[in-house]
């Protein structure tokens, strides 16, 4: 089954500057802002700019430009945070959450980077 994109979900309204946000890298295919409910001293979102609901339907529709551009866009991000651990910095966690067992709740593909203290295990169980 193919997905469907809902052109009114929060983050497709931050992309048409409806909602404002805390931008912290824009770039020509991707925007990062700040969590609006950060779950860690460092909360990032990165979110591709086209329409795309999850990773695999972004993996499998979008261009390699956008898919490049996005993975480039996390890394800018961990770059200018100073967060990568092979040049010093402290690290993170990488989240990309989809469907209902992963609790997405905004319909717009997005990569949570969270650091800024040690994270502890990688889920509690429910
Ligand atoms: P999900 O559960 O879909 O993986 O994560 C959605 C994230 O979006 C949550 O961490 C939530 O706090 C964040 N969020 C929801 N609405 C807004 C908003 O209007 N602005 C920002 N900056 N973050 C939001």
């Amino acid at each position: 089954m193919g997905y469907v994109y809902d052109a009114d979900n929060i983050f497709a309204k931050i992309l048409r500057g409806e909602i404002p946000n805390d931008t912290v890298v824009e770039t020509e295919h991707a925007l990062a802002f700040n969590d609006i409910a950060p779950q860690a001293p460092v909360h990032v979102l990165v979110i591709p700019k086209g329409p795309f609901v999850n990773w695999d339907h972004f993996v499998t529709a979008a261009a390699a430009e956008e898919i490049a551009g996005f993975a480039r866009a996390l890394h800018q991000v961990i770059e200018k945070l100073g967060l990568e651990p092979g040049v010093g910095g402290q690290g993170y966690r990488l989240i990309m959450n989809a469907g209902e067992a992963g609790v997405q709740d905004v319909q717009h593909l997005h990569a949570h980077i969270l650091s800024g203290r040690v994270l502890g295990p990688l889920i509690e169980r429910a």
